[in-house]
Parts: C-alpha cells; sequence; structure tokens
C-alpha cells in the first residue's frame, strides 16, 4: 500500500518539468531581453542596473541555446528534442572557445562577432568577452544537455548542475561587490546579474529536468519528506545569498568593518537556519496531522460501523479493481456471497439489538477467519461478501466450508447462526454484475439443499 502511494508521483513530477520548463522559459525571456538591448542599444536590457556590468552579446545566444535545449528535453511535445542535442553543443562550444582565448591569450574574434563592446574599453576588458565563470557553467550546461537526452549518467549530469548551480549562487552574491566597487577590484571577470540569475535557473531547471532519478528524486516524492523538499529547497538556496549579496555590499561601499559584516552575516545565517528549520517542522507537522485526518474518513467511508468489515462502497469499489486486474490477465478471483440463515427468525425470537450483536459476532468472525489480502464486506442487511484475490473456485470452496464450520461452532449468546455461501470464480472479462448474480445463484442454492452449506457456481462465460 504505501509502496503504491510513493510510486503513484504524478503530480510531483508534472510539477518538477513545469518548474524546469519555467526555467527555461525565463532564460529564454532574459537572453532575448539582452540581445535586444544589444540590438536597440538599451542597457537597461543588457545590464538590468545601467551602468553595471552587462550581459554579453555571446552570452545572451547561449543562454537562448541552452534554455532551447532544456526546454526540448523538458517538453518534447512544444519543441523537437533533436535540436537539444546541437544547441548543447553548440553552448559548450561557445564556453570552451572563449575559455581558450582567456587561457591561450589567442583571439578567436568570437567575442565581438554580434556587437562592438564600447563599455569594454572604459574597464579594460577584451571587449564582448563573456566571464571565466560564464564560459564555465556554458561548458558546464553544454555537456549536461548531451547527456541529459539520452538518459545517461544522470547521477554525472546531476552533479554537473550542481556545480553550476554553486557557480551561479557565488555570482549572484558576488554581484553586491561587483556594484560597490569598479569592476576591476574583483578577484573574477565579474558578470551581470541577469546572466548569474541564468546560470542558477539553468542548473536549477536541469536538476529537475529528470525528477525519477538521481538527487531529484526525493523532490519527485509525494510522502512527506518530498513536501519538505519542494517547499524548503528553494528558500534555502536563495536566503543565504541574498545575506552574502548585502554583505558584500555592505563591504564594497565600506559601511561596516569587516568584522562587523562577518558577525552580522553569521546571525543572520543563524536566524535563517533556526527559522527554516522551525518553519519545515510546523509544515511536517500540520500535513501529518491532515494526511491522518483524510485516513482516518477515508477508512470510515470505506468501512461498515455494525460489523467492522467493509462497506458496500469498499466493496464495490474493491470488486471493479480487481476484476480489471483479472481482465489483463491478472491471478483468480473468486467471491463468497454469504447469507445469515433464518436470522428473521432470530430477530423476532431474540430481539432486534441480539440481532445486531449476532451481526457484530458475525463480522470479527469473518475478519478473524480471513488472510490480509482477502476483503470481507457487509453487502446489505444478514447478507455479506467476501473477495478472494489469487484463489481459484476449489480452495474458495474450502474456504466457504471453513466459514461455515466456524460460525456453526461459534459461542452465539442465544442459539447458534449458521450462514450459507454461495461461490463463484470470476472468468477473464467477466463484469461485476454477472460475477454477483452467479454467485447469489449458488447462494440460493445453498439455501434450497438445506443451508449451513457451500455451493459453487457454474463457471462463467466472458
Ligand atoms: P434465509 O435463511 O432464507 O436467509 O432466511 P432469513 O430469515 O435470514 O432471510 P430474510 O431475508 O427473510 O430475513 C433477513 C432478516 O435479517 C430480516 C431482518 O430482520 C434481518 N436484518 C437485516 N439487517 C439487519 C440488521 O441490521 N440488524 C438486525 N438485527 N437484523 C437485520
Ligand atoms: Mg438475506
Ligand atoms: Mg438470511
Amino acid at each position: 500500500m504505501e509502496q503504491a502511494a510513493l510510486s503513484d508521483n504524478g503530480a510531483q513530477v508534472k510539477w518538477l518539468q513545469r518548474s524546469a520548463l519555467a526555467a527555461a522559459l525565463v532564460v529564454a525571456a532574459i537572453g532575448i531581453a539582452a540581445l535586444a538591448g544589444w540590438l536597440f542599444d538599451l542597457p537597461v536590457l543588457r545590464s538590468v542596473i545601467p551602468g553595471h556590468v552587462a550581459m554579453k552579446a555571446n552570452t545572451a545566444v547561449g543562454m537562448v541555446l541552452a534554455a532551447a535545449a532544456l526546454a526540448a528535453c523538458v517538453r518534447p511535445d512544444w519543441m523537437p528534442l533533436r535540436i537539444s542535442g546541437p544547441a548543447s553543443i553548440a553552448v559548450a562550444l561557445l564556453g570552451a572557445g572563449t575559455l581558450f582565448q582567456v587561457v591561450t591569450g589567442v583571439e578567436l574574434g568570437i567575442d565581438t562577432l554580434l556587437f562592438d563592446d564600447p563599455e569594454a574599453l572604459r574597464t579594460g576588458r577584451a571587449p564582448g568577452r563573456m566571464s571565466e565563470l560564464t564560459s564555465a557553467s556554458f561548458v558546464l550546461v553544454g555537456v549536461i544537455g548531451m547527456m541529459a537526452c539520452k538518459r545517461i549518467g544522470a547521477w554525472l549530469g546531476q552533479a554537473l548542475a550542481l556545480v553550476m548551480l554553486v557557480l551561479g549562487l557565488f555570482a549572484l552574491s558576488a554581484y553586491g561587490y561587483a556594484m560597490g566597487t569598479e569592476s576591476g577590484q574583483v578577484a573574477f571577470t565579474p558578470l551581470g546579474i541577469n546572466t548569474a540569475l541564468c546560470v542558477f535557473l539553468l542548473a536549477l531547471g536541469w536538476l529537475a529536468s529528470q525528477p525519477g532519478s538521481g538527487l531529484a528524486r526525493v523532490l519527485a516524492n509525494p510522502g512527506l519528506g518530498g513536501e519538505l523538499a519542494r517547499r524548503t529547497l528553494a528558500p534555502a538556496l536563495v536566503a543565504p545569498v541574498i545575506v552574502a549579496f548585502a554583505a558584500q555590499v555592505s563591504l564594497a561601499e565600506g559601511w561596516l568593518s569587516v568584522g562587523a559584516t562577518i558577525t552580522w552575516m553569521a546571525v543572520a545565517s543563524g536566524l535563517f537556519v533556526a527559522g527554516l528549520v522551525w518553519w519545515g517542522a510546523n509544515l511536517l507537522d500540520r500535513l501529518e496531522r491532515e494526511r491522518e485526518h483524510s485516513r482516518r474518513l477515508e477508512a470510515s467511508a470505506h468501512t461498515d460501523e455494525l460489523t467492522g468489515v467493509g462497506n458496500r462502497r469498499a466493496f464495490d469499489e474493491a470488486l471493479a479493481a480487481l476484476l480489471a486486474r483479472r481482465a489483463k490477465g491478472g491471478s483468480d478471483l473468486c467471491l463468497l456471497m454469504i447469507d445469515l440463515d433464518h436470522f428473521k427468525r432470530y430477530n423476532d425470537s431474540h430481539g432486534h439489538l441480539a440481532g445486531d450483536q449476532a451481526l457484530r459476532l458475525a463480522g470479527a468472525l469473518l475478519r478473524a477467519a480471513l488472510r490480509p489480502g482477502d476483503i470481507a464486506a457487509r453487502y446489505g442487511g444478514e447478507e455479506f461478501a467476501v473477495l478472494l484475490p489469487g484463489v481459484d473456485a476449489e480452495r474458495a470452496a474450502m474456504v466457504a466450508e471453513r466459514l461455515c464450520r466456524d460460525f456453526r461452532i461459534a459461542d452465539w449468546p442465544y442459539e447458534p447462526v449458521t450462514i450459507s455461501v454461495g461461490v463463484a470464480e470470476a472468468a477473464p472479462g467477466e463484469t461485476p454484475q454477472s460475477l454477483v448474480s452467479r454467485a447469489d445463484a449458488a447462494l440460493y442454492e445453498a439455501k434450497a439443499s438445506g443451508r449451513d452449506r457451500a455451493a459453487v457456481a457454474q463457471s462463467g462465460s466472458a
């Protein structure tokens, strides 16, 4: 049961894939906006905060390609899957080419292929050249994209995505420093906040794109652990970046001393972690109570109050499900229709309350006699139905005989109550109505031939 619940994670998988697609769409939009910024010379589209580091034109192209590769992998019905490979290769080559230029000093001419970069003259950097961090991210995301859609190396792909996630978070928090200083003072070539956000989103998108395996498995879990992961991972990733960002700005602007900044950062991080744990614990607590409550409701909606066995609704649902399984070539299935003998007379002699007491005992006898996989239900009045999955007619008849004997020798308060049982084995493709009516016919036969016995129905035709 628990196993079935855990593997039934369609809704969670969809949510993760939608998140991955949303990440791809945001990255594509940011990339296209930056390209428009270069094309129409609109600094706000290139760098968000004019005067600060801009997303380079090559970066923008790479982002659009990387977003397309991710989208094609997650939603092949939207975007042909076959573009994912070539787009990923192009992104990886763009990143590798730029890194090659940085390492060797060789000019490949790819930086200003699309647009000139007059702002670069002010900072003394190679015009149009994307940051090393961006180039490394492109190599990573290109390799991830090449592997992902072939479904190879899920773990390796996710490990690379994690590295990329770290790069993205690093870039986002370090942007604070770049804001407060001349860009030349930063230890690495700074990248635009839009670029950093794209790196972060692409890494998250790829992590969420394969919910069935690896690190994302717990995210797709419908259990409490999955719920906790889905709700807390994003704040857990983003909040420290905001704290670090604030600290970086404080350092760059000289608002606080280094010691005071680090102290405040530590305090803020501690408070945040404690707050997140508190929030997560409350969340789990509430979810657990809600689930327990709905489990109880579910159980009581399927239980007969007087006898403690399943009610008619439980029986109808179980019968339909088991017959559907049988139709797909599943195992045998037998139905026992059980009716208390001369129960009207019992009621008339000893009163309705005594009748109820006897029905309660009948429920207890059935529950005690059956195996865990069997399903006993009150069909109505003083009639019960028992479903025996994986049992053929011959063994079902033995179970029925045993039940007759259990009732016969039970310790009844006034006088013994016996039962008559009709046994029917489901034919492949048989409907619930026909199985019940065949078992009913057998029950009638058992009554007619003297009661306190079982009769087996003719085998049905599908
Ligand atoms: P047969 O052996 O042919 O089944 O005879 P019977 O008297 O059991 O059959 P019949 O269907 O005529 O009567 C069933 C009786 O079961 C009628 C009713 O008084 C009793 N009964 C049905 N539901 C309940 C219940 O919830 N509580 C009590 N006390 N009696 C019930
Ligand atoms: Mg009856
Ligand atoms: Mg009866």
